[in-house]
């Protein structure tokens, strides 16, 4: 396939957590831009951006340099700044709480709905609302899909706005559908890649423009307006960013569009084997979420039996071979938000990070694999318990 890792451990190829799926095409399209020569915001970006929006059935999308500022340009072009509490979840990547502060808002920590199932718990948000609260972000752990329409239906009673950190579900058609906005990611490990890169989906056409502006400094016309003479000078109308994808990531990104349903359809055959697999072979091992829960197939998270040393067990599955990780530690216990958002205890989140571990998952993988791991997992546990 030319696309596995080819390092060696324990005389066995190393079982990679997540792998960017990278070949000819790319390697093709990349060398175009080059000898094009028109390296940033040109055809391709826009090229890109409509090829992503047709894929996920919603009308437009603007694409930005990484998924953070993707988030971070939602929030902006829905005008959340100073005096706003946003509810986010403290399981998930730190980036959903660091862009609410960075346009001046104030993240407030949700917990999740139980250890099995690691999705913001609406109940929870509810508690949490207050007269400042303007917005939720929500976020599709591990590529599950959330229950939107709830969230939406939350969030219109007491007139907030609704988020979707995307990150984890490129290529699954409702992220945007309803929410104000959905962020998504392009990160190396993330289910398509540009290497760094990301996207924003908005339903409204007047928020997406400013998003657009937004994205390059506020300006009224960008240098491809003006070296084809569709503008000469340029007014700048607000303070914006410069948070451009470039012609390079464009390139990448319309090649792996392309590709990402196939992907996204082998992760998740490998992971019903993982299911299959752990089902029979390590009945003390949780897997959260129903095996129905439409996914991308993101990652593979398992719930470790409680009390069992996670260091240990990653420590013997890497001397197997095998890359593990934690996702998450929880947001609110990391000492920048201990320190400005004060101490909040989030029972549910907690238990989960403790004994939560995530296993290979990408489509270079095969059932071969999975059993390995699994194997690698079922006698780490023995040992680790
Ligand atoms: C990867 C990720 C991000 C950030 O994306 P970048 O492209 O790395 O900036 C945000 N939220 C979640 C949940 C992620 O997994």
């Amino acid at each position: 396939m030319g696309e596995r890792g080819s390092m060696i451990q324990a005389g066995l190829p190393v079982i990679e957590l997540a792998a960017p799926m990278l070949g000819e095409p790319e390697k093709q399209a990349l060398a175009e831009v080059i000898d094009g020569r028109w390296l940033t915001m040109g055809d391709r970006v826009r090229r890109f951006e409509q090829a992503f929006a047709g894929l996920h059935e919603v009308e437009d999308a603007v694409a930005v340099n990484s998924g953070t500022a993707a988030l971070q340009l939602s929030l902006a072009a829905c005008d959340i700044g100073p005096g706003m509490e946003v509810l986010v979840p403290s399981m998930s990547f730190v980036a959903t709480a660091s862009v609410v502060v960075h346009v001046g808002a104030t993240p407030v920590f949700v917990d999740v709905e139980g250890v099995d199932r690691p999705h913001m718990s609406i109940d929870d948000a509810r508690r949490h609302i207050t007269d400042r609260t303007r917005a939720i972000m929500i976020m599709h752990y591990g590529g599950y899909e959330m229950d939107v329409a709830a969230w939406r239906a939350l969030a219109d009673g007491h007139d907030l706005l609704l988020f979707e950190d995307a990150a984890h579900v490129a290529g699954l058609v409702g992220p945007g559908a309803v929410s104000d906005a959905a962020a998504f990611s392009f990160f190396t490990n993330k289910n398509m890649t540009t290497a760094e890169g990301g996207m924003v989906v908005m339903r409204d056409a007047e928020r997406r423009q400013r998003a657009r502006l937004l994205r390059t400094h506020g300006m009224t016309a960008n240098t491809l307006d003006r070296t084809r003479g569709r503008a000469v000078g340029y007014d700048v109308v607000e303070c914006g960013h410069n948070f451009r994808m470039d012609e390079l990531r464009g390139a990448l990104g319309l090649v792996q569009v392309e590709r990402l349903a196939g992907w996204n359809k082998a992760r998740r055959e490998l992971v019903a084997h993982y299911r299959a697999e752990l089902g029979r072979g390590a009945p003390e091992i949780v897997v959260p979420f129903d095996p129905a829960h439409r996914t991308s197939g993101h990652i593979m998270p398992v719930l470790l039996p409680e009390g069992c040393n996670r260091a240990k067990v990653m420590a013997e599955m890497r001397a197997e071979g095998v890359q593990t990780s934690v996702h998450f530690p929880a947001i609110h216990q990391f000492e920048y938000y201990r320190r400005s958002c004060g101490e909040t205890s989030l029972p549910n989140t907690e238990r989960f990070s403790d004994r939560q571990l995530t296993l290979p998952l990408h489509p270079a993988l095969d059932t071969s694999d999975v059993e390995r791991v699994v194997a690698a997992l079922c006698r780490a546990v023995g040992v680790a318990v």
